[in-house]
This record gives structure tokens, sequence and C-alpha cells, in this order.
């Protein structure tokens, strides 16, 4: 209970102080201050602990977000670091990029009419100011088991399955085809909104808790899943969603089109190897233009300097796209949605964000086709108006309002699709294509896929989706593959005769 129960009505909600515009742009560093001991104290007296706490069912892993707020209060802060890691294996990543105005500070039950307590800075500030002043996971009870499992994908279903194996006694050895640890943590997400620092700092304590990671290895090229079946007790697939969806508009195979995610998988892994500080003209890096399933084109040119740049779709990977667009130089950045702003599906945040960084957005237009010769000279766009209510997929097109927007550079970001790997067709011969990822069904444990020592989660299964559930995945898969390998020891304890 707080000491004083209604202190929302005197205490205004505050977020980490912002980095100013003028400032942000010019960098990659992330734009939200940290809160000191005070400030996170009070923004947590907040909290009215209601009793039904919303903001914990709203949150997909079920933090219990009313207790850590408590213990920040009363200063325990690295009990509240014990608690966070209790039910979330990455809290200061997901307290930095959950879109939080749609779970649980959406939820919130003094969010109307006084605003949210500010439940993602708060669990930010918890674990980066405990990692800071030396707190780590404590497996100093954990006894190893002997079993080992292999990980594919270094993405946050996989390190959050690797967390929680480390932490039953089980051996994770992570596979991971980049040469970093993070998937689109580390190569989508722009560092604007995580910096990478953040990430090695989270590779510190996995490796500490005893997580090997193989980095630069790709299963199916390097390695079989044959070899890992071989090898190791159980393997977890958490190998994301990089299929684009092609919205196969005339002319986008001009010059000046790219994809959402070789732009910023590109731009991240500039950033990454020239520092936070490298500016729109730093060395421009190689792509990894195999990694981005469909698509066949050319290393995307990141220098945007003097360009009009237009930005095709509404979601946050669009948001990112727009962002970075601005700060590779851009002369405008335009952001062209075919619905209106009520139906934009990301998060709100990120869209103040844009606008505040001088995005323009122009919504209810459909584009219809890439205008120009060899390389892009506009988008054709036709207006729409919502059939069917502000939030409607559907739209209506309006005849007559065909336009030209100019621009040089086009990215489309229009989301991605699960894309399994071909080899599951010969693990799951007789299952149906669609059926082979369907996990936890029927009588099999949750995330078990067709194949018994076979698990999965997160995008390669949910589709494009959410860090936070991408980290559910991975901790209840982990869950599984504990009940699977040590069961085996116990058969074993109970069949073998003692040595
Ligand atoms: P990934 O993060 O994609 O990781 C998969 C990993 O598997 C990759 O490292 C890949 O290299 C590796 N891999 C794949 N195949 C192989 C193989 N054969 N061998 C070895 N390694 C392999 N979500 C949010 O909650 N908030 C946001 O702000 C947000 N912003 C986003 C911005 C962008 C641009 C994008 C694209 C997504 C964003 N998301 C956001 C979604 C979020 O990043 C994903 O839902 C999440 O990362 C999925 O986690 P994952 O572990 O399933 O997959
Ligand atoms: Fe909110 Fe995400 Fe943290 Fe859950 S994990 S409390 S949804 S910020």
């Amino acid at each position: 209970m707080p000491a004083k129960p209604f202190q929302f009505m005197d205490v205004p909600r505050r977020t980490p102080r912002e980095v100013p515009v003028s400032v942000r742009v010019l960098g990659w560093g992330e734009i939200y201050g940290q809160f000191d001991a005070p400030a996170a104290g009070e923004q947590a007296s907040r909290c009215l602990d209601c009793g039904n706490p919303y903001c914990e069912w709203k949150c997909p892993v079920h933090n219990d977000i009313p207790n850590w707020l408590s213990l920040v209060q009363e200063g325990r802060l690295f009990e509240a670091a014990e608690l966070a890691h209790e039910t979330n294996p990455l809290p200061e990543i997901c307290g930095r990029v959950c879109p939080q105005d749609r779970l649980c500070e959406g939820a919130c039950t003094i969010n109307v009419g006084f605003e949210a307590v500010t439940i993602g800075s708060i669990e930010k500030y918890i674990v980066d100011e405990a990692f800071k002043q030396g707190w780590r996971p404590d497996l100093s009870q954990v006894k190893a088991s002997g079993r080992r499992v292999a990980i594919i994908g270094a993405g946050p279903a996989g390190l959050s399955c690797a967390d929680r194996l480390a932490r039953a006694g089980i051996q994770a050895h992570v596979f991971d085809r980049y040469e970093e640890i993070g998937g689109l943590l580390t190569f989508g997400i722009p560092p604007f909104k995580l910096e990478k620092q953040v990430m090695a700092t989270r590779r510190g304590v996995l490796e500490a808790m005893g997580v090997q990671f193989h980095l630069g290895i790709e299963i199916g090229r390097d390695l079989g899943i044959d070899d890992l079946l071989r090898d190791y007790d159980a393997v977890f697939l958490g190998s994301g969603a990089y299929r684009y969806v092609d919205a196969q508009l005339p002319g986008q195979q001009r010059r000046g089109v790219i994809p959402a995610l070789p732009f910023l998988v590109s731009n991240g892994r500039r950033v990454l190897h020239g520092g936070a500080d490298a500016g729109p003209a730093a060395a421009m890096p190689a792509v990894p233009t195999q990694v981005i399933a469909g698509w066949q084109g050319a290393a995307p040119d990141l220098d945007m300097r003097g360009k009009h740049v237009v930005v095709l779709g509404g979601g946050d990977t669009g948001m990112d796209c727009v962002r970075t667009a601005t700060r590779l130089g851009a002369a405008s950045v335009t952001c062209v949605y075919r619905r209106g702003e009520a139906a934009m599906p990301g998060s709100r945040r990120e869209v103040k964000n844009a606008r505040d960084e001088g995005v323009r957005f122009l919504f209810n237009r459909q584009p219809l086709s890439i205008e120009g010769e060899d390389a892009v000279t506009g988008l054709r766009v036709v207006e729409t108006a919502a059939a069917g209510g502000a939030r409607s997929e559907s739209v209506q097109i309006i005849a007559g309002s065909e336009t030209v927007i100019a621009a040089d550079v086009v990215i489309l970001a229009f989301g991605f699709r699960a894309d399994p790997p071909a080899w599951l067709d010969a693990l799951a011969p007789d299952r149906e294509a669609d059926q082979r990822l369907r996990v936890g069904i029927e009588s099999r444990l949750p995330f078990q896929t067709a194949h018994p020592r076979l698990f999965a989660g997160g995008d390669v299964v949910r589709g494009a989706d959410l860090v936070v559930t991408a980290v559910y995945d991975g901790r209840e898969a982990a869950r599984s593959i504990a009940r699977l390998v040590l069961a085996t020891d116990d058969r074993r304890a109970h069949s073998e005769p003692a040595a």
C-alpha cells in the first residue's frame, strides 16, 4: 500500500527528460534520459495500488508492477531488479521499446483523468541503475544438470529462452548468423530508441550466467538442424520474421526505392560499427541483403542528404524509417498512410516523436505507383475515405483525387511475415505446411513443434509482433524444454542402475 494512496492527484505524471529535438536529430543516441532515485520514487508513488492491477494483466509477461513500484519508492533497488527479472528476462529493453500506451500504461487505473504511472521508464531505471551499482542475477544456488540446448537466433525470443534455461541449470548455446546478439534489437530497432550499449551490457550478463554465443553461424548453411538435434538435448527456434510484405507497386524496381528492413539493418550496422556518433556521411557498410527474404535489390544507398524521402506505412517500422531518414540528413521526410491517423497501428509516442522531429504526415493517401525513369521522381497517390469507421481496415477511393508527391527516395514499410526455414519440411514431412509451427497444440507441451525436441517462439511463429511477446514465448518455451530434458534425467535416474 503506498504511504499516501492518492498521491497521483498531487504529483503529475512525468517522463524522463527528453533530449531537445534540435540536438537529437544530429546523432543516434536515445532521446529519453534517465530518472534519478528521487524522481523514480516520486513517480512510483503515483501508483494507487488499486488491488486489481490491470497493468499487470495487460503486460504480456505479466510483470509484478505494483510490487516493484513499491520497492522503488522504498529505495530497495536490488530487490526491485530481482523481482523485475522474475517475469521478464529483458526488462531494461522492454522498458525502452514496449508500446506502453497500448499495454501496461494504457491499462493503468489512473490513466483516465490523471495520466498513467510511467511504468516503462521506471522498469528501465530499475535495471539500468541496478546494473550500474553492480547487481547481477544470482545463480549461485543453481545446480548444473549436464543438459545442453541449442537456440537458433539471438533475438529477444532466443535470449529470453537462454536466460531461463541457465536459471534451470541447462547449458544454453545460442547460434546466430549475425556478428552480434540482439536480432532486431541490435539490427532493426534504431539506436535512438535502444542504444546498442544496452545490448552489450545484457550480453555480458548472459555470458556471466553461462550462456554461450556462437555468432556468425547460420543454421542451414554452416551447420544443419540434424547436427543440433544430434549434439543437443533439445533445440529452440527463434529465427524471427524477415519476409517483407510486397505491395507490388508499379515502378518499385526504380533506383531509390528501398524496403524498410534493408534500410534499417544497414544503418543499424553502420552505427554499430561506426559508434553512436556516426554522422550522415559515415562509412557505408556491407549490406546483409541475403538475410532479407524475398528481396533481391542492391545495397541501399544510405546517403539521404538533401533528398526528399517518402515512407509508405504507418506502423512502428514506418516511424523508425522516417526518424532514421531525418538523421541521415534528408531535406524532407513525409509519411504516407492509406488510412486516417486514428487507424495507425503503431505507438502514439513514436508518431509524436516523428512529428516533433519535423516529419510530415499525409493521411488517407493510397499509393498507386512509383514515378520516374531509371530513378524515382515521385509517388502517385489517390485520396481515400474510411469505409466503416475511423479505425476500419477498408477504405474508399475518392475518384479524381490523384496527385504526385515529389520524391528522390521511397521507403516501403508495409511489414513482415514469418519465414520459417526450409528444413522444417524435412523434420515434419507428414504435416500440412501451415501446421509445422503451430506450436503447443493438442497434447504437446507449450511451444513444442511437430518434432518433439524442437521448440519455437517469437516472430517465426507469430509473424511480426513485439519484443515483449517474443520474450514471453522464449520464457515459456524454456519452461517446456526444462520439463522435457530434466524429465529425461528423472527417467534415467529411475531406470538405470546406479554406477
Ligand atoms: P528477431 O529479433 O528477428 O531475431 C531473430 C534472430 O534469428 C536474428 O538475429 C537472426 O539473425 C537469427 N536467425 C534467423 N535465421 C537464422 C539461422 N538460420 N541461423 C542463425 N541465426 C538465424 N517491437 C517492439 O516491441 N517495440 C519496438 O519499438 C519495435 N520496433 C521495431 C522496429 C523494426 C524496424 C522492426 C523490424 C521490428 C520492431 N519491433 C518492435 C518488433 C520486434 O523487434 C520483433 O517482434 C522481435 O525482435 C522478434 O523477436 P525474435 O527473437 O522472434 O526475432
Ligand atoms: Fe509494460 Fe512492457 Fe514492461 Fe510489461 S514489459 S510492464 S508491457 S513496459
